[in-house]
């Protein structure tokens, strides 16, 4: 389904879009509370979400030959003095004494990964080494002013991943990650846009390293045909980025993925790989998130859709209702055939008129509505009303089911 852009801000139908909040309540998906600003409470529905788009990353990772590693939340202080965020984010990072000592809980995961590349000798032959993190939460101390909603959160969790690299092997990673993106963003009728952020005043770091860099990204960029913008001086004092914009469809844009090189981190670390010579090298760390954080990109997701997701990550993909109870068995029977394809299904038994049924069905966004009276069951079918279109259609059920597992998979 192609997505209408909006042409400006005062556009009137903007008014009608419903906030991903109010949307959040009315397909129960998550809730906030009190007790935990900044912090969501996921329900089973916002979590079939999350698993869906963590599976969809799983899928790629393997494909990518990623390893998966995972590590721990609450750390000493003394990791994020090692790196260098101790000085420059520590209003951010909560933290807590433990047995006379502070711990901070990780605003990031990179520290903790260049420990699992120190932790043993590498060789130039294990790279590049691609290790992902996306089970772990983040906290960051956002000022509570500016929480909102899954915007803005004090506990996220990002698709994260960070790559150690020869220098000379930052040319195909990238176009590997700018492949990934384009991939991914498919799925979503989002419209990408480039950001190419080059070497700042108070950069560190080789400066001959420095323009490899950025002519290896650069020279990535006008290879994939994608839209990008130069925005000199603009990288991090640790390396060349690349920001990654998705518009949606209330035509705003959002930065979501990034693609950041980093000369520091392996320095302070000080990471080493054996090349073929014998001699000791120090490799290059890009760090990437492609949706960013779950929480966030769910949010936009919702507002982009106005919670009519992709069928592949509806928490109820089919609803089946029986317009009388004398009907609910073939309901169930209906029911069992979608389940053992892996379809998330939900029968409505209740003793409803069939109007409100399908009321409240419409109201959950649900992609497939199956009416089912005397004559469906007699004809062995559903009458199949599809989100978004007025015409009602009759199908046999195995023809139905036949159609919809086309849609069961993102691309
Ligand atoms: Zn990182």
């Amino acid at each position: 389904m192609a997505l209408k852009k909006e042409k400006s801000k005062s556009d009137p139908s903007r008014k009608d879009k419903v906030d991903h909040r109010v949307l959040g309540k009315q397909l129960d998906l998550f809730s906030f509370h009190d007790v935990a600003p900044g912090t969501v409470f996921w329900h089973g529905n916002g979590m079939i979400i999350w698993r869906e788009l963590e599976k969809y990353f799983r899928s790629k990772l393997d494909q990518e030959n990623y390893e998966e590693v995972s590590t721990p939340i609450m750390v000493k202080k003394d990791l994020f003095e090692k790196s260098g965020h101790w000085t420059h984010f520590k209003k951010n990072m909560f933290t807590l004494v433990v047995n006379n000592e502070t711990y901070v809980l990780k605003p990031m995961n990179c520290p903790g990964s260049a420990l699992i590349y120190s932790s043993r000798i590498r060789s130039y032959r294990d790279l590049p080494l691609r290790l992902s993190e996306i089970t772990d939460r983040l906290h960051r101390n956002e000022l509570s002013g500016t929480l909102g909603g899954l915007l803005r959160v004090r506990q996220m969790t990002q698709d994260d991943a960070h790559i150690y690299a020869r220098p000379e092997q930052i040319e195909s990673e990238i176009q590997g990650l700018i492949r990934l993106v384009k991939e991914f963003y498919s799925n979503f009728d989002m419209p990408l846009s480039f950001n190419f952020a080059t070497k700042p005043k108070d950069a560190m770091g080789d400066p001959k390293l420095w323009e490899k860099a950025e002519r290896a990204l650069e020279a990535v960029l006008k290879k994939s045909r994608v839209k990008y913008k130069i925005q000199p001086k603009d990288g991090t004092f640790y390396g060349p980025k690349i920001d990654i914009n998705v518009t949606d469809s209330q035509n705003r844009e959002w930065t979501i993925a990034t693609i950041q090189l980093d000369f520091q981190m392996p320095e302070r670390f000080k990471l080493e790989y054996i090349d073929e010579d014998g001699s000791r090298k120090r490799p290059v760390m890009i760090h990437r998130a492609i949706l960013g954080t779950f929480e966030r990109f769910i949010g936009i997701l919702i507002e982009h859709y106005q919670g009519a997701l992709p069928f592949w990550l509806m928490p109820i993909q089919v609803a089946i209702l029986p317009i009388t109870d004398k009907i609910k068995t073939y309901g169930l029977s209906i029911e069992q055939k979608l389940k053992k394809e892996g379809l998330r299904v939900f029968v409505d038994a209740r003793n409803e008129t069939i109007g409100k049924k399908i009321r409240e069905a419409e109201l959950k966004k649900i992609p497939y509505i199956l009416v089912i009276g005397d004559d469906e069951v007699k004809k062995k079918g559903v009458n199949i009303r599809k989100r978004g279109e007025k015409k009602q259609k009759f199908m046999k059920i195995d023809a139905f089911i036949k159609g919809i597992l086309k849609e069961r998979s993102p691309r």
